[in-house]
């Protein structure tokens, strides 16, 4: 079973997203190839070798980055040798994460039938030092494609959407998607939540990809989500502890 945990869809020549549909987080990874180098954008639960999958898409020197430190997109880090960070979350990769250990093996656990050659008690979450620290408006460039940084702050203070101009591709991370969105955490951040809504939304991409769940989203559906939290914003429930708000297909836990 652990050969077919992931579910690997071509986009176009250059871009692919490999899927961990059968947890049920639905974490999304892309892979972005460029002339140069290949960009993987979140590496999973970890539950099953990412690299593997990789490497049957490109020939090319891969540099991993997540999203956001968060344990379902940095489980398969430990693969690559050069992995990009933004530097509001640094922390989180020597010992300050605030889940402990048995909290995040509870997640990966539940809901799901583990691949056999997954051994929770061998797990760890991971820890090391970025081969390069990224800020908002950074560029990667891969070779004929390059890859713009938005710090997007919110759900977690360091987390980033990434912009490929070249094809006008936005990856959304946990920032947007259809399901459960997140701002309750302590580390979130609910007024730049929509702050950073508003920021993304200045952007005309011809698709949005999220981190979970459906990969079918309009690219109205920024422009909704904006709205529903102006709406919450000048209701003053913006803000922690305000409970959870729904909206059809997509809702929001404050
Ligand atoms: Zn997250
Ligand atoms: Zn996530």
């Amino acid at each position: 079973m652990g050969e077919n945990w992931f579910t690997v869809e071509k986009i176009n020549h250059s871009t692919f997203v490999i899927s961990e549909y059968l947890h049920p987080e639905e974490t999304h990874c892309y892979l972005l190839c460029g002339s140069q180098k290949a960009l993987l954008i979140d590496t999973g639960l970890g539950i099953s070798n990412i690299y593997h999958e990789v490497i049957k898409l490109t020939d090319k020197p891969i540099v991993a980055i997540a999203t956001h430190i968060h344990w379902d997109h940095i489980g398969g880090h430990k693969h690559f040798s050069e992995f990009y960070a933004h530097r509001d979350e640094l922390c989180w990769l020597c010992g300050k994460f605030p889940l402990t250990k048995d909290l995040i093996c509870h997640m990966l656990a539940s809901g799901c039938d583990l691949p056999s050659t997954c051994n929770l008690a061998e797990y760890e979450l991971f820890q090391g030092s970025p081969s390069k620290l990224l800020d908002d408006g950074d560029r990667i460039e891969l070779g004929a494609r390059s890859i713009k940084i938005l710090h997007t702050p919110g759900h977690s203070p360091g987390h980033m959407c990434f912009w490929d101009e070249t094809n006008r591709f936005l990856f959304t991370g946990d920032l947007i998607y259809k399901g459960l969105l997140y701002a309750n955490y302590p580390s979130t951040d609910p007024q730049a939540y929509l702050k950073s809504v508003e920021k993304i939304s200045a952007y005309t991409p011809a698709k949005i990809f999220p981190a979970h769940h459906s990969l079918d989203i309009p690219v109205e559906y920024i422009a909704q989500v904006q709205n529903a939290l102006r709406a919450l914003n000048d209701r003053h429930l913006l803000c922690h502890g305000s409970g959870k708000f729904d909206y059809g297909d997509w809702s929001i836990l404050l």
